[in-house]
């Protein structure tokens, strides 16, 4: 979309919008709620000023954090809905955007391959993993949750706050559960639930959910798949050839509960995440009154299945629009650009590989990738003060800066891969990157170029 299609699009939303309103009779806005131009644009412009000083998440040359622009159409969409302001609660809130809400659930469940499901947007990955392990919860109630050491650090968190005892299982350095430990906790008969990850934060780790399931069905345990960042990567894993390994992708539907976020790969903004069950029948946990609300319509109000009151219509209505112009398949839409940032991947991987100032930490399966400064004295104390000087140097420059991330990996685990690094601190800090857009693709090379300059001079 080029900018005058955007801008144009953006005051029709505006012109259309008081459209609308003048199929209603004509009212004076209150003088409480008044405001010159004068002092708008003030306000607006110490925003601007407050707000300039943000990464510039949108640009190549920022390859720190899992954070992405959202796309234009998502914008526009998002901005034309909250002119209404529509809450997806109830259908007395948001009669249209509720449907649209369904729409893009029924398009997320089938990528997932579930024949049926009960599912909804939520505010975050959070949120949407607190509603799947609530859920397993009441349906083991006397039993424990598992998810592996890699895993998001809010899983912990939401098993204390629902008070529901839980198991860490230890992980292999590339980030996947470990098989083994994960057997010999089950046979304890102890967990209701495992949380397998499909793509870690750290890492981009995906769990050998064939294994997995093998193990959980011996011992009748729930299975809730956390793939709020690799989620949509499923799309790839129906290309063929596949590009990404397809084996756990492709089981995601014996999952009884998946999380995935449309506001990390789908190119929403926040907040946008989303839980999807197997069986639609968990609906009868949320079961409430609410005596204000659920009276426009017979039909499901989605708030009679969500944890949360209020939410936003407007992430449906930027989700629903995105779709259209970006379907979930594998060779085209949403498919095409996640493949792009696989091929960054790819292309990263050839260069670090045959590289002399950096070496890969692990290697990498999504668009995560994690490497560290080949430092003449091969120490972690070493790799960490060289990484942290990388980091903050390319990030502070004047020139082209470039915008990484940092991971803290154990010293006991790079060891493991790496066997000639010297262990003397707690853990080691080496450098991470996401490619999260597919523009990244024809700066590989530059990007590659740059941060190993800067290595060598600190190696
Ligand atoms: C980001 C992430 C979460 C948390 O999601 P938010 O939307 O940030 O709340 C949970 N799990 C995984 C694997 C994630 O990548």
């Amino acid at each position: 979309m080029d900018i005058s299609t955007y801008k144009k699009s953006i005051l029709d939303v505006i012109d259309n919008n008081l459209k609308w309103k003048s199929n209603w009779e004509e009212f004076q806005t209150d003088n409480s709620l008044l405001l010159d131009s004068a002092k708008t644009e003030n306000i607006l412009e110490q925003l601007q000023t407050r707000l300039n000083k943000s990464y510039p998440f949108f640009h190549p040359n920022y390859i720190g954090q899992m954070i992405s622009p959202p796309h234009q159409i998502a914008k526009i969409a998002y901005f034309m809905a909250m002119q209404i302001n529509p809450n997806n609660h109830a259908l007395d809130g948001g009669p249209s955007t509720t449907e649209l809400e369904n729409e893009v659930i029924e398009e997320l469940a089938k990528m997932f391959g579930y024949n049926i499901w009960l599912g909804h947007l939520t505010a975050s990955g959070t949120i949407a993993n607190l509603e799947a392990l609530w859920v397993a919860r009441e349906i083991n109630p006397n039993k424990k949750i598992a998810f592996s050491s890699d895993s998001h650090y809010t899983h912990k968190r939401i098993c204390e706050l629902i008070r529901t005892p839980f198991v860490e299982i230890p992980t292999h350095p590339n980030g996947k559960i470990d098989l083994t430990e994960l057997s010999k906790e089950l046979s304890k008969n102890e967990i209701g639930t495992l949380v397998v990850n499909i793509g870690t934060t750290g890492l981009g780790a995906i769990d050998d959910l064939q294994q997995i399931i093998l193990l959980t069905k011996k011992f009748g345990v729930r299975l809730h798949a956390d793939a709020a960042y690799g989620g949509f990567f499923t799309l790839l894993s129906k290309k063929n050839p596949s590009v990404v390994n397809p084996e756990s992708f492709l089981l995601l539907n014996q999952c009884d509960s998946i999380v995935v976020d449309p506001h990390k790969k789908g190119l929403q903004p926040y907040g946008c995440g989303c839980v999807i069950f197997k069986d639609p029948s968990v609906g009868k946990f949320y079961k409430h009154d609410s005596p204000y609300t659920y009276f426009t319509s017979k039909e499901l109000h989605l708030g009679e299945v969500t944890l949360e009151c209020s939410r936003a219509g407007a992430s449906a209505a930027a989700f629903w629009a995105t779709l259209k112009a970006f379907p979930l398949l594998p060779d085209s839409g949403l498919g095409l650009i996640l493949s792009k940032t696989i091929e960054c991947t790819l292309h990263w991987n050839k260069l670090i590989n045959n590289s002399e100032f950096l070496h890969p930490f692990i290697n990498p399966e999504l668009d995560i990738v994690t490497y560290f400064p080949a430092t003449k004295e091969l120490k972690t104390s070493t790799i960490s003060d060289t990484s942290e000087k990388i980091f903050s140097l390319l990030m502070n420059r004047k020139v082209k800066p470039i915008y990484l991330a940092k991971y803290k990996a154990s010293s006991q685990k790079i060891k493991l891969i790496h066997p000639e690094i010297i262990i003397d601190s707690n853990g080691v800090t080496i450098l991470r990157s996401v490619f999260m857009k597919p523009e990244h693709n024809n700066y590989i090379q530059q990007l590659f170029n740059e941060i190993s300059k800067v290595a060598k001079t600190l190696s």
